[in-house]
């Protein structure tokens, strides 16, 4: 007999709802949730395998420990033990900066990787702290961390209500949205040009998304800033700088842009974008006249080098244009969780030790870890801890990267598999699997289209055997302290549990302000873990239900009542009381970004780039490195190949379906050609996440199934200045024939 569970998909941005068939504790079918508030019924071909992924053979269910070179199965005692050991030596011999961690991007889609990691990172006490937010969005937080005063007020295109939307760099029909979850986008942009909407492409190539766009421009790589920068001078120069009533005298810094912008004329950047000058004055004409409208870049702007430049006038142009925070412009949404009052954002608190790279967020750039684990001195990492992150695959420069982990002194991994990454850990502890444990979410609520909350409840009971992964969480954490395990689990949490608490009374900002910590901790009953933590923040939120003090608000009753969701509403102007900067503005003239342009300007008069350079993309049948292990996915298809254009490729000498040998300054790949015009001529396209097959990997699909690493070609040095982000896109490169390989030598 079968029964039905509503769960969120915990696989890509868009958190659309999922109704799953279980036969016993296994999936058997899976559709989209028709009744989930926020997808009504959309499900894409990653979601549709769910059950596959669940019940993935290679999925690890008990620790493994390194002896004598190979990764050998182990209980968790023994796990424990071993880490806490070797912790604890290399704590005492080399002090806390040589113990680094990596948070990779499956955390955010966890309501355990969300709110467990915090203690570990605060017990670890090292700087060195990397997450992927730096492989390719670090740029859009400090850039709304100077514009707004908070890194996570990222305001998002209100797709449903705008009618025009100009995307730079982004392929939303296949990604689904990202730092901009609304699921199911296809549909919304469909109906955003039923309605009489437009939508315009800028990207070097013509993705599915640009495809079906009412207009494309094929901008030369790593040229947005320029373009968006001569949209802000005809703006100004033609007198179309227009704010809505509610930000006037909120906004400071017009002029400043203005006149530091001044030389970015359509005249000036047109030949560096190759688009014409008259392109970008219509188009800033457009985005002044249409009473709806709103700009968004994503990675092709934000991983390049001016990725904090080009974010930054995103929302410089949504701002002039008088379409930040109105509907159908660039809007904040409001989740539903507490969100404490931050202090004024500042970026580099501190710097990485070896190339100075500034820190933001709490974390340095992943484009320095090679750096930091081989140059030897103090602070040296010698150690790391990665939870549910594969650096070696997703990082730049991941040949060195790979190098590097081989030599490190203690490598813990929680992760689920043993992938190009923990194949190099000294013990790996797997978490268990979405299924047993509960969800909400609480990142991209903060990113969504409409005001959204869901709670999953967990549908499988975890196995007495297993530990949650937020057991494993507050376990290494208590170790990273100097505890000897076996640890007291249930006094950890209720000592993280108590100092929430004592956070939320504490800040009048909170539904619970000014009540007593150990009440609300109380009426949270016999809740544990994150699942605790998180009633804690919904109660507190703006829609909660102050414990008691607003009969109308939400609490965990109410959100276990609803297992499709609840609307929340459309997103509402925030501001005044989003910003957080010093002066309570949008302080849209930042001297930290100012202070790149004269950099910016020299673009103005370099040379053209000679050759081909790279640039990334994204395939709708996988998420950077994870979902390659499913068979289904792949079908035999050959995901991974080098887009060339017909002109590039008959210059080399390779058609379409030959293998071709990349080179560039930091490695080189062996690719299948692929000969199509949808990529511009002097622009190749490789998407990234592939590359599984080496030695000790242990995902049989994703390994047979071919690809190479993009990130073996991306140097490790190359970086976006302001946020320290790597530059992946536009890099230089060449292609031959592997039968020339000889004379590329
Ligand atoms: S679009 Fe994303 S959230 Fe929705 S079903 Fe696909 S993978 Fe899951």
């Amino acid at each position: 007999m079968t029964r039905t569970a509503i769960r969120t998909c915990p696989l890509c941005e868009a958190t659309c709802g999922l109704e799953l068939e279980l036969d016993g504790d296994r999936v058997v079918a899976v559709r989209g949730d028709r009744d989930d508030v926020f997808s009504r019924g959309y499900l894409c071909p990653k979601g549709a395998l769910f059950g596959e992924l669940e019940a993935d053979p290679d999925r690890l269910t008990a620790p493994r420990i390194r002896r004598e070179g190979a990764l050998v199965t182990a209980s968790w005692e023994a796990a424990f033990e071993e880490i806490a050991t070797r912790l604890h030596r290399l704590h005492a011999t080399h002090g806390r900066e040589a113990v680094a961690i990596y948070l990779g991007n499956p955390n955010v889609h966890s309501l355990d990787g969300q709110l467990g990691a915090r203690p570990l990172i605060k017990a670890l006490g090292t700087r060195n702290v990397f997450t992927a937010s730096s492989v390719d969005q670090l740029p859009k937080h400090v850039s709304c961390g100077v514009l707004f005063g908070d890194p996570l007020a990222i305001p998002v295109p209100d797709v449903d209500r705008t009618d025009l939307l100009v995307i730079l760099g982004a392929n939303p029909r296949v990604s689904n949205g990202s730092l901009w979850t609304a699921p199911d986008l296809p549909r919304r942009l469909t109906e955003l040009q039923r309605r009489g909407g437009r939508l315009v492409v800028i990207d070097p190539c013509r993705t599915r998304t640009a495809d079906r766009a009412d207009q494309h421009v094929a901008i030369r790589p790593g040229t947005d800033a320029l373009l968006l920068a001569a949209v802000v001078t005809t703006l100004a120069e033609e007198d179309l700088v227009r704010l809505p009533d509610h930000l006037a005298g909120h906004v400071s810094g017009i002029d400043e842009v203005v006149a530091a912008l001044a030389d970015f004329t359509p005249q000036a950047v047109a030949p560096v974008c190759d688009v014409a000058a008259g392109t970008i004055r219509d188009l800033a004409r457009e985005l002044a006249r249409t009473e709806r409208a709103c700009v968004y870049g994503r990675l092709g702007t934000t991983t390049t080098r001016f990725g904090t430049t080009t974010s930054w006038l995103v929302d410089v142009v949504n701002v002039l244009t008088g379409n930040l925070d109105v509907p159908g412009g660039a809007m904040f949404p409001t989740p539903a969780h507490h969100r404490p009052v931050r202090r004024p954002f500042r970026t580099g608190r501190w710097t990485s030790r070896v190339a100075g790279l500034p820190e933001a967020i709490g974390e340095l750039p992943v484009a320095t870890l090679v750096a930091e684990i081989v140059t030897p001195g103090d602070g040296q990492v010698r150690g790391l801890i990665t939870v549910a992150g594969n650096p070696a695959i997703s990082t730049p420069d991941s040949d060195r990267l790979d190098a590097a982990l081989r030599d490190l002194e203690l490598m813990v991994s929680v992760d689920p598999y043993v992938t190009a990454t923990s194949r190099h850990a000294d013990v790996i502890l797997p978490p268990p699997s979405a299924l047993h444990r509960p969800h909400l979410d609480l990142v991209f609520a903060g990113l969504a289209v409409r005001n959204v909350v869901n709670l999953s409840p967990a549908v499988l009971p975890l196995p007495d055997d297993r530990p949650h992964e937020w057991e494993i969480l507050l376990t290494l954490s208590a170790i990273a302290l100097g505890a000897a395990p076996p640890v007291d689990v249930d006094g950890a949490d209720t000592f993280v549990a108590t100092q929430l608490a004592e956070q939320l009374v504490a800040d009048p900002t909170a539904r619970t302000g000014g009540l007593d910590a150990t009440s609300i901790l109380a009426a949270t009953g016999t809740r544990r873990g994150p699942e605790r933590l998180a009633e804690l923040l919904i109660r507190a939120g703006p829609y909660g239900d102050g414990f008691g003090q607003d009969l109308d608000g939400l609490t965990f009753e109410r959100l276990e009542a609803a297992p499709h969701g609840i609307d929340l509403g459309p997103l509402t102007p925030r501001i005044p009381e989003v910003l957080r900067t010093a002066t309570g503005r949008v302080e849209l003239a930042p001297p930290e970004v100012l202070a790149d342009l004269p950099r910016l300007r020299g673009e103005l008069t370099a040379a053209p780039p000679e050759g081909l350079v790279l640039i990334g993309r994204r395939h709708l049948r996988t998420n950077n490195s994870w979902s390659h292990n499913l068979a289904a996915l792949r079908r035999g298809r050959e995901l991974c190949t080098l887009q060339l254009h017909p002109d590039d490729a008959a210059v080399r000498g390779v058609a379409d379906g030959d293998l071709a040998r990349v080179r560039s300054a930091a490695g080189e790949v062996t690719v299948t050609v692929e000969v199509t015009d949808a990529v511009r001529p002097g622009v190749a396209s490789l998407p990234h996440g592939f590359g599984h097959d080496l030695d000790g990997v242990e995902l049989s699909v994703a390994r047979e199934g071919g690809g190479v690493n993009s990130n073996r070609l991306t140097p490790h040095g190359e970086v976006d200045p302001v946020s320290g982000t790597a530059v992946l896109n536009g890099i230089h490169i060449e292609v031959a024939p592997v039968s020339e390989i000889a004379q590329m030598r």
